[in-house]
């Protein structure tokens, strides 16, 4: 069986930037469960797998057009510190956690003043390219329920 729309493929990944340092990956855990055709991951890695067969191994590099976006520079925000989530002493550059009307929220702290703090809304790979090595592990044709969720049950998908 191949990679296509409706099925669900199950592969472990790293995810490395541009200097090749890892980022993140599955190693170690689960390998990931997804059901291709509904939008559950990024359009052009799901691309990448199309056609590809249980065991194999490829590379993709993707530009942050296809990745994580663009940095927006409306994206700075100012906010009040009695609005950080995170406890203790807040620098630069540091992820912190703020509590917003649509709840918490992970951003960057720009700069810290004695009241408020200037932050950075942008997902922290904006701007980056990144690269996925991929492995599939399993291809299997999706279950009814699971095309009609729109995503992976069992190991390594959902559990609903
Ligand atoms: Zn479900």
């Amino acid at each position: 069986m191949k990679v296509a729309n409706d099925t669900v493929v199950t592969f472990h990944y790293q995810l490395k930037d541009e200097q090749g340092a890892e980022i993140e990956s599955s190693a170690g855990r689960e390998p990931t469960a997804v059901l291709i055709g509904h939008r559950n991951i990024m359009p052009a890695l799901e691309e990448a797998m199309q056609g590809k067969a249980m065991g194999d191994k490829f590379s993709v590099t993707l530009p942050p057009e296809k990745a994580y976006g663009l940095r927006r520079p409306e994206s700075l925000q100012r906010v009040s510190l009695k609005h950080v989530l995170t406890k203790g002493k807040i620098t630069a550059g540091m992820a912190i956690a703020i509590n917003t009307e649509h709840g918490s929220r992970n951003v960057t702290a720009v700069k810290v003043g004695k009241f408020n703090v200037d932050i950075d809304t942008n997902h922290p790979l904006a701007d980056k390219t990144i690269t996925f090595d991929v492995a599939i592990v399993d291809i299997r044709a999706a279950s009814a329920e699971e095309t009609a969720h729109g995503h992976a049950h069992g190991v390594g998908g959902h559990h609903h």
